[in-house]
Protein backbone atom coordinates (compact mmCIF):
# COMPACT_ATOMS: atom_id res chain seq x y z
CA UNK A 1 0.00 0.00 0.00
CA UNK A 2 1.09 3.59 -0.63
CA UNK A 3 2.48 5.63 2.17
CA UNK A 4 -0.02 8.51 2.98
CA UNK A 5 0.55 11.83 4.96
CA UNK A 6 -0.65 11.80 8.26
CA UNK A 7 -1.31 15.62 9.27
CA UNK A 8 0.14 17.45 12.35
CA UNK A 9 -2.02 19.92 13.54
CA UNK A 10 0.08 21.19 16.34
CA UNK A 11 3.21 21.77 13.84
CA UNK A 12 0.57 23.12 11.09
CA UNK A 13 -0.55 25.22 14.68
CA UNK A 14 3.05 26.75 14.94
CA UNK A 15 4.20 27.27 11.04
CA UNK A 16 0.40 29.40 11.26
CA UNK A 17 1.18 31.16 14.51
CA UNK A 18 4.67 32.29 13.13
CA UNK A 19 3.23 33.66 9.95
CA UNK A 20 -0.11 34.47 10.04
CA UNK A 21 -0.07 33.45 6.39
CA UNK A 22 -4.07 31.98 6.82
CA UNK A 23 -2.88 28.72 5.13
CA UNK A 24 -5.66 26.90 5.79
CA UNK A 25 -7.66 29.19 3.52
CA UNK A 26 -5.86 27.61 0.38
CA UNK A 27 -8.10 25.62 -1.90
CA UNK A 28 -5.24 24.54 -4.22
CA UNK A 29 -5.99 26.59 -6.95
CA UNK A 30 -2.44 27.07 -8.81
CA UNK A 31 -2.80 30.66 -8.90
CA UNK A 32 0.14 31.53 -7.06
CA UNK A 33 1.90 28.85 -8.77
CA UNK A 34 1.23 30.35 -12.35
CA UNK A 35 2.47 33.75 -11.05
CA UNK A 36 5.66 32.61 -9.58
CA UNK A 37 8.57 34.11 -12.23
CA UNK A 38 10.80 31.19 -10.56
CA UNK A 39 7.93 28.99 -11.55
CA UNK A 40 7.45 30.46 -14.70
CA UNK A 41 10.89 29.96 -15.59
CA UNK A 42 11.95 26.64 -14.46
CA UNK A 43 9.32 25.19 -12.09
CA UNK A 44 11.27 24.28 -8.97
CA UNK A 45 9.58 26.36 -6.87
CA UNK A 46 5.78 25.85 -6.51
CA UNK A 47 4.06 28.36 -3.45
CA UNK A 48 1.11 25.95 -3.43
CA UNK A 49 3.16 23.10 -2.71
CA UNK A 50 4.65 24.92 0.06
CA UNK A 51 1.17 26.16 1.48
CA UNK A 52 0.12 22.67 0.94
CA UNK A 53 2.92 20.88 3.55
CA UNK A 54 2.28 23.82 6.00
CA UNK A 55 -1.60 22.77 6.22
CA UNK A 56 -0.06 19.04 6.54
CA UNK A 57 2.19 20.93 9.43
CA UNK A 58 5.39 19.25 7.77
CA UNK A 59 7.46 21.53 9.41
CA UNK A 60 10.63 19.58 9.88
CA UNK A 61 10.53 18.66 6.08
CA UNK A 62 9.67 22.53 5.02
CA UNK A 63 12.71 23.66 6.70
CA UNK A 64 15.30 21.65 4.32
CA UNK A 65 13.23 22.17 1.71
CA UNK A 66 15.64 23.82 -1.39
CA UNK A 67 12.81 25.59 -2.94
CA UNK A 68 12.34 28.77 -0.05
CA UNK A 69 15.83 29.53 -0.82
CA UNK A 70 14.93 29.94 -4.65
CA UNK A 71 12.22 32.32 -3.78
CA UNK A 72 12.98 36.03 -4.90
CA UNK A 73 10.56 37.48 -2.14
CA UNK A 74 8.49 39.30 -4.66
CA UNK A 75 5.36 38.28 -2.74
CA UNK A 76 3.38 38.48 -5.87
CA UNK A 77 1.84 34.67 -4.51
CA UNK A 78 0.33 36.77 -1.94
CA UNK A 79 -0.84 39.42 -3.81
CA UNK A 80 -2.77 36.90 -6.01
CA UNK A 81 -4.17 34.35 -4.28
CA UNK A 82 -8.24 34.89 -4.16
CA UNK A 83 -8.37 33.62 -0.69
CA UNK A 84 -5.92 36.25 1.19
CA UNK A 85 -3.30 33.03 1.83
CA UNK A 86 0.40 34.41 1.93
CA UNK A 87 2.42 31.94 0.26
CA UNK A 88 5.51 34.13 0.59
CA UNK A 89 5.22 34.62 4.37
CA UNK A 90 5.52 30.84 4.93
CA UNK A 91 8.54 31.32 3.33
CA UNK A 92 9.83 34.30 5.35
CA UNK A 93 9.53 32.47 8.18
CA UNK A 94 10.95 29.19 7.38
CA UNK A 95 13.93 30.75 6.40
CA UNK A 96 14.07 32.43 9.45
CA UNK A 97 14.13 29.13 11.17
CA UNK A 98 15.97 27.31 9.23
CA UNK A 99 18.72 29.82 9.64
CA UNK A 100 17.76 29.88 14.01
CA UNK A 101 17.83 26.08 14.03
CA UNK A 102 21.42 26.10 12.59
CA UNK A 103 20.00 23.90 9.05
CA UNK A 104 21.50 26.39 6.67
CA UNK A 105 24.68 27.56 8.55
CA UNK A 106 25.11 31.03 9.01
CA UNK A 107 28.08 31.40 6.91
CA UNK A 108 26.10 29.50 4.21
CA UNK A 109 23.12 32.43 4.24
CA UNK A 110 25.77 34.77 4.46
CA UNK A 111 27.27 33.27 1.00
CA UNK A 112 23.63 32.98 -0.39
CA UNK A 113 22.80 36.49 0.42
CA UNK A 114 25.78 37.59 -1.77
CA UNK A 115 24.87 35.84 -4.46
CA UNK A 116 21.42 37.25 -4.19
CA UNK A 117 23.32 40.66 -4.60
CA UNK A 118 25.59 40.05 -7.18
CA UNK A 119 23.14 38.14 -9.24
CA UNK A 120 20.90 41.42 -10.30
CA UNK A 121 23.93 42.38 -11.56
CA UNK A 122 23.02 39.74 -14.17
CA UNK A 123 19.28 40.73 -14.25
CA UNK A 124 20.48 44.03 -15.52
CA UNK A 125 22.60 42.91 -18.28
CA UNK A 126 20.45 40.71 -19.68
CA UNK A 127 17.69 43.55 -19.25
CA UNK A 128 20.18 46.06 -21.43
CA UNK A 129 20.58 43.51 -23.95
CA UNK A 130 17.20 42.79 -24.32
CA UNK A 131 16.58 47.06 -24.59
CA UNK A 132 19.33 47.04 -27.79
CA UNK A 133 17.90 43.60 -29.02
CA UNK A 134 21.62 41.86 -28.95
CA UNK A 135 20.76 39.23 -26.41
CA UNK A 136 23.76 36.99 -26.96
CA UNK A 137 23.54 33.06 -25.73
CA UNK A 138 24.65 33.04 -22.12
CA UNK A 139 28.00 30.62 -21.85
CA UNK A 140 28.91 29.43 -18.35
CA UNK A 141 32.03 32.33 -18.97
CA UNK A 142 29.56 35.04 -19.56
CA UNK A 143 27.72 34.17 -16.64
CA UNK A 144 30.75 34.47 -14.10
CA UNK A 145 31.85 37.70 -15.94
CA UNK A 146 28.45 39.47 -14.98
CA UNK A 147 28.31 37.65 -11.56
CA UNK A 148 31.87 38.97 -10.49
CA UNK A 149 32.31 42.39 -12.16
CA UNK A 150 30.44 45.24 -10.51
CA UNK A 151 28.72 47.39 -12.90
CA UNK A 152 30.74 50.54 -14.35
CA UNK A 153 29.14 53.71 -12.17
CA UNK A 154 30.81 56.41 -14.48
CA UNK A 155 27.06 56.93 -15.60
CA UNK A 156 26.36 59.05 -13.01
CA UNK A 157 28.78 61.43 -14.30
CA UNK A 158 27.41 61.66 -18.01
CA UNK A 159 25.75 64.83 -19.06
CA UNK A 160 22.28 64.77 -17.84
CA UNK A 161 19.78 65.90 -20.41
CA UNK A 162 18.06 69.57 -20.92
CA UNK A 163 14.87 68.44 -22.09
CA UNK A 164 11.65 69.14 -19.99
CA UNK A 165 9.55 66.57 -18.91
CA UNK A 166 6.46 65.14 -20.20
CA UNK A 167 3.32 65.72 -18.55
CA UNK A 168 2.69 61.87 -18.68
CA UNK A 169 6.10 61.55 -16.41
CA UNK A 170 5.38 64.66 -14.26
CA UNK A 171 1.99 63.01 -13.61
CA UNK A 172 3.66 59.34 -12.48
CA UNK A 173 5.76 60.81 -9.87
CA UNK A 174 2.74 63.36 -8.81
CA UNK A 175 0.00 60.65 -8.34
CA UNK A 176 2.46 58.58 -6.28
CA UNK A 177 3.62 61.53 -4.10
CA UNK A 178 7.13 61.32 -5.52
CA UNK A 179 7.63 65.04 -4.01
CA UNK A 180 7.38 64.26 -0.97
CA UNK A 181 10.42 62.28 -0.70
CA UNK A 182 13.57 63.76 1.22
CA UNK A 183 15.69 61.04 -0.35
CA UNK A 184 16.14 59.59 3.50
CA UNK A 185 16.84 56.07 2.11
CA UNK A 186 13.83 54.09 4.08
CA UNK A 187 12.71 52.61 0.56
CA UNK A 188 16.23 51.64 -0.11
CA UNK A 189 16.63 49.77 3.14
CA UNK A 190 13.51 47.73 2.99
CA UNK A 191 14.26 46.78 -0.78
CA UNK A 192 15.26 43.49 -1.67
CA UNK A 193 17.27 43.70 -4.48
CA UNK A 194 18.68 47.20 -3.83
CA UNK A 195 22.86 45.95 -2.99
CA UNK A 196 24.63 48.22 -5.21
CA UNK A 197 23.26 51.96 -6.36
CA UNK A 198 23.90 51.30 -10.36
CA UNK A 199 22.25 48.18 -10.98
CA UNK A 200 19.09 48.85 -8.98
CA UNK A 201 18.24 51.93 -6.06
CA UNK A 202 14.63 53.26 -5.42
CA UNK A 203 15.67 55.86 -4.35
CA UNK A 204 17.95 57.05 -7.20
CA UNK A 205 15.07 56.34 -9.30
CA UNK A 206 12.38 58.44 -7.33
CA UNK A 207 15.28 61.23 -7.19
CA UNK A 208 15.63 61.02 -10.91
CA UNK A 209 11.71 61.21 -11.09
CA UNK A 210 11.71 64.42 -9.05
CA UNK A 211 14.24 65.93 -11.06
CA UNK A 212 11.97 65.13 -14.21
CA UNK A 213 15.15 63.13 -16.13
CA UNK A 214 12.78 61.55 -18.35
CA UNK A 215 14.85 60.51 -20.96
CA UNK A 216 17.69 58.51 -18.50
CA UNK A 217 15.32 57.19 -16.52
CA UNK A 218 13.26 55.70 -19.13
CA UNK A 219 16.32 53.91 -20.73
CA UNK A 220 17.77 52.48 -17.78
CA UNK A 221 17.60 48.91 -17.73
CA UNK A 222 17.38 49.10 -13.54
CA UNK A 223 13.44 49.87 -13.89
CA UNK A 224 12.46 46.64 -15.04
CA UNK A 225 14.19 45.11 -12.11
CA UNK A 226 11.70 46.09 -9.60
CA UNK A 227 10.27 43.23 -8.18
CA UNK A 228 6.98 44.84 -7.43
CA UNK A 229 6.77 43.69 -4.20
CA UNK A 230 5.74 46.92 -2.08
CA UNK A 231 7.86 47.21 0.21
CA UNK A 232 9.26 50.46 -0.28
CA UNK A 233 5.96 51.55 -0.12
CA UNK A 234 4.69 50.38 3.15
CA UNK A 235 8.42 51.59 4.42
CA UNK A 236 8.24 55.64 3.18
CA UNK A 237 7.38 57.50 6.39
CA UNK A 238 6.01 60.02 3.86
CA UNK A 239 3.74 58.08 1.83
CA UNK A 240 5.25 58.09 -1.43
CA UNK A 241 4.31 54.70 -3.30
CA UNK A 242 7.21 53.75 -4.68
CA UNK A 243 6.04 50.51 -6.31
CA UNK A 244 3.61 52.79 -8.78
CA UNK A 245 5.91 55.20 -9.71
CA UNK A 246 8.17 52.29 -11.44
CA UNK A 247 4.91 50.54 -12.70
CA UNK A 248 4.12 53.84 -15.02
CA UNK A 249 7.38 54.83 -15.65
CA UNK A 250 7.60 51.27 -17.14
CA UNK A 251 4.55 51.80 -18.89
CA UNK A 252 5.57 55.27 -19.97
CA UNK A 253 9.10 53.30 -21.24
CA UNK A 254 6.83 51.03 -23.82
CA UNK A 255 4.34 54.13 -24.69
CA UNK A 256 7.47 56.74 -25.87
CA UNK A 257 8.90 54.08 -27.11
CA UNK A 258 12.53 53.85 -24.96
CA UNK A 259 12.09 49.85 -25.61
CA UNK A 260 10.39 48.38 -28.51
CA UNK A 261 7.11 46.60 -28.14
CA UNK A 262 8.81 42.92 -28.31
CA UNK A 263 10.91 44.05 -25.12
CA UNK A 264 8.78 42.43 -22.61
CA UNK A 265 8.83 39.32 -24.58
CA UNK A 266 12.46 39.40 -25.29
CA UNK A 267 12.80 39.83 -21.57
CA UNK A 268 10.61 36.95 -20.56
CA UNK A 269 12.48 34.84 -22.75
CA UNK A 270 15.66 35.80 -21.51
CA UNK A 271 14.67 35.45 -17.65
CA UNK A 272 14.09 31.72 -18.73
CA UNK A 273 17.83 31.41 -19.44
CA UNK A 274 18.80 32.78 -16.29
CA UNK A 275 16.45 31.54 -13.48
CA UNK A 276 17.69 27.67 -14.42
CA UNK A 277 21.35 29.00 -13.64
CA UNK A 278 19.80 31.08 -10.48
CA UNK A 279 18.26 27.57 -8.49
CA UNK A 280 21.43 25.51 -9.81
CA UNK A 281 23.64 27.96 -8.37
CA UNK A 282 21.80 28.23 -4.87
CA UNK A 283 21.89 23.96 -4.70
CA UNK A 284 25.24 24.10 -5.32
CA UNK A 285 25.97 27.17 -2.84
CA UNK A 286 23.54 25.35 -0.17
CA UNK A 287 24.84 21.65 -0.61
CA UNK A 288 20.86 20.92 -2.09
CA UNK A 289 21.58 17.47 -4.59
CA UNK A 290 19.98 18.83 -8.28
CA UNK A 291 16.67 17.09 -9.08
CA UNK A 292 17.17 13.85 -10.52
S1 LIG B 1 -3.47 31.03 -4.87
FE1 LIG B 1 -4.07 30.85 -2.70
S2 LIG B 1 -5.79 29.36 -2.72
FE2 LIG B 1 -4.74 29.18 -4.70
S3 LIG B 1 -3.21 27.52 -4.38
FE3 LIG B 1 -2.13 29.46 -3.96
S4 LIG B 1 -2.35 29.76 -1.75
FE4 LIG B 1 -3.86 28.22 -2.34
S1 LIG C 1 7.38 35.50 -3.31
FE1 LIG C 1 8.58 33.72 -3.91
S2 LIG C 1 7.09 32.05 -4.09
FE2 LIG C 1 5.95 33.96 -4.12
S3 LIG C 1 5.70 34.47 -6.28
FE3 LIG C 1 7.55 35.53 -5.56
S4 LIG C 1 9.25 34.13 -6.03
FE4 LIG C 1 7.33 32.93 -6.15
S1 LIG D 1 8.53 47.46 -5.18
FE1 LIG D 1 9.97 48.82 -4.12
S2 LIG D 1 10.95 47.53 -2.55
FE2 LIG D 1 10.00 46.12 -4.05
S3 LIG D 1 11.64 45.67 -5.54
FE3 LIG D 1 10.48 47.45 -6.35
S4 LIG D 1 11.61 49.23 -5.59
FE4 LIG D 1 12.30 47.47 -4.36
Amino acid sequence: MAPYAIPDRTLREEIEDGTRAQANLCWNCSTCDSECPVYLTTGRLRPQKIVRMANLGFFHDLLSLPEIWYCLTCRRCNYVCPNLVKPASIIGFLRQEAIRRKIVPWESFLRYRNFFGRFQRIRWRITEQCISDEVTPLSPEIWTQWLETPLDDSADSVPLSTLSPSRAFRAAGERAGSSACFTCGECGNACPIFFERPVFDPQWIFRMVNLGLEEEILKSPSIWLCLACQRCTEACGELVSGHLIIARIQELALEEGAVDEAFPFRLKKAQKTIYPLFVEQIDSLLGFSPPP
